[in-house]
Formats: structure tokens, sequence, C-alpha cells
């Protein structure tokens, strides 16, 4: 049971983000959502949660590819006691050719984000007694894969930072940790498969299962539920001792 926490997860008016706002505000969990827009649907989504869950929910507008905007947004939220590091980006290209600037916002977002919301958020769960970090990193934390240079960078990065944080939290009733997805079918992959469909001439199903799913042994994708389930189990007492650690939920890719 969740209640009497809040949840603040990065870049979640959408996908993998969503989806774990509504599982803890479920259990209970105070919710804020973020994005760097800030639309009528932003907060539509939060009042929905709120409706729906009997939990308060809000949306703060923070962009994660700036420094004081991440720690802006844990300030604003006010209290801090489950961190889901959870915005990201993708872009696909071979690394000489690769735009500085893409590399650039890859890293902010994906990675130095998580530095600064971290931070920001470690006084605060602190002073409560109780944290849980969780890192939305990736089976590209793990694993590279060519053309994909900023973002397996990055991913290695957050592996790299979720356990240093644990160590220097390892005493106290924080813990932090990376779950590690594989493909799971968000706009994020969607955006993939339709660039890789006109790139290859390649109709959907081809792409799909020859060059995605191709790395997952178990050639289906992840589910958002999945992942929400994955990090509402991160947050539970029985992963009380569970920190500095990555949970794949990638179909058998990284076993391999
Ligand atoms: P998505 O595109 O649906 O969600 C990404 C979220 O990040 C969106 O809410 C978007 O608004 C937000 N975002 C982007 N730039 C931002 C910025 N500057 N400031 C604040 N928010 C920003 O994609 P998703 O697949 O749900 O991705 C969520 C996380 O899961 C990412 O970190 C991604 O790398 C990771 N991941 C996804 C997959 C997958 O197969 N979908 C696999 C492994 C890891």
């Amino acid at each position: 049971d969740l209640s009497g926490k809040t949840a603040v997860i990065t870049g979640s008016n959408s996908g993998i983000g969503l989806g774990i706002a509504w599982e803890l505000a479920e259990a209970g969990a105070d919710i804020v959502l973020n994005s760097f827009t800030d639309t009528a649907e932003d907060h539509a989504l939060a009042k929905e949660i709120a409706d729906k869950t009997g939990v308060k929910a809000r949306y703060i507008q923070a962009d994660m590819s700036k420094g004081a905007d991440c720690r802006k947004l844990v300030e604003e939220a006010g209290a801090c006691d489950i961190l889901v590091n959870n915005a990201g980006i993708q872009f696909v290209c071979p690394v000489e050719d690769f735009p500085a600037d893409k590399w650039d916002a890859i890293i902010a977002i994906c990675l130095t984000s998580n530095f600064h919301t971290t931070a920001a958020a470690l006084p605060m769960m602190r002073k409560a007694g109780w944290g849980r970090i969780i890192n939305i990193a990736s089976a590209h934390g793990l694993r590279a894969h060519s053309d994909k240079s900023a973002y397996v960078a990055a991913k290695h990065g957050v592996v790299g930072l979720t356990k240093t944080v644990a160590l220097e939290t390892a005493e106290e009733a924080i813990t932090c940790n990376a779950i590690c997805p594989g493909f799971v079918l968000t706009p994020l992959v969607e955006k993939q498969i339709v660039d890789l469909m006109a790139k290859k001439d390649l109709d959907r199903d081809t792409v799909v299962r020859d060059l995605l799913l191709d790395r997952q042994p178990s050639k289906d994708f992840a589910t958002i539920d999945q992942i929400a389930g994955s990090a509402l189990f991160l947050c539970s007492s029985a992963a009380d001792q569970i920190t500095g650690t990555t949970m794949s939920v990638d179909g058998g890719w990284t076993a391999s």
C-alpha cells in the first residue's frame, strides 16, 4: 500500500511513464506527472488518474534536457518518496554522422536528468526516512547495438549511476534500481518501426520480426503493464534489500 507516498515520474504523459503512474496511483500513491509540454491534455491525464483512483495527481511541466528544470520538478512536487526517471528519446544513426545536437539531447534527457532529479530528491527521501529511485534504463544499458551510440552510452551511464546511488544510500531505507526493458510497443518504438519500414523498404511485420524481435528470444514485445508491475514490485517491502541492481524485462535478450 503506497498511500501517503508521492511518486514523481519524469516523461509520463505517454508510454511506459504513464503506465507506471497509473500502476502506482492504483496502489495509493499520489502522482506527479511530467513532460516538457504544457497542454490541456497533459493536465487532463492527471485529472483522469485522480478521478479514477482517488489519489492526488497533478501535472508539472519541466524540460528534462535542462538541469534547472529537473531540480524544479522535484522541488515543486514538494514531496518525492518514489522517483521514477523515465523520460527518454531515441535517435538512430551511424556514429560518424550522428548529429552533435542529438547526442547532447539524448545524454541530457536519458542520463543527466537522472543525476539532477536524484540529487534534488535524496534530501526529501532522507527526511522522510524512506525512498525508492527507479531508473528506466534499457536492454541497451547492458548490450550495445549499432547506430544507437548516444542511447547505448546514456543507458549504460544510467546503470552506473544506479549502482553508485545505491551504494551511497545502502545503509538507509532508500533503494535505487534500474529496470531494463527490451522492446515495448510505445510511441518511441513505433517511430523506429515506421522509420525502418521506409529506410529498408520492408513491411511492418518483417521489420518487427527481423529487425526488432530478432533480439528478443521470446519473439514478443514486453508490455507497459509488465514494466509498471516491475516498478510497483520495487516499491514493495519484498524489495527492501534489492538495491543497485538491474531488472531485465526483455524476453531473454540479455541472456545471451
Ligand atoms: P515514449 O516516447 O512513449 O515516452 C517518452 C516520454 O518522455 C514521453 O512522455 C515524453 O513526453 C517524455 N520526454 C521526452 N523528452 C522529454 C523532455 N525533454 N522533458 C521531459 N519529458 C520528455 O517512450 P517510452 O517507450 O514509453 O519510453 C520511456 C522510457 O523507457 C525511456 O527512457 C526509454 O528509453 C525507455 N525504454 C523504452 C523501451 C521501449 O521499447 N519502448 C525499451 C527500453 C527502454
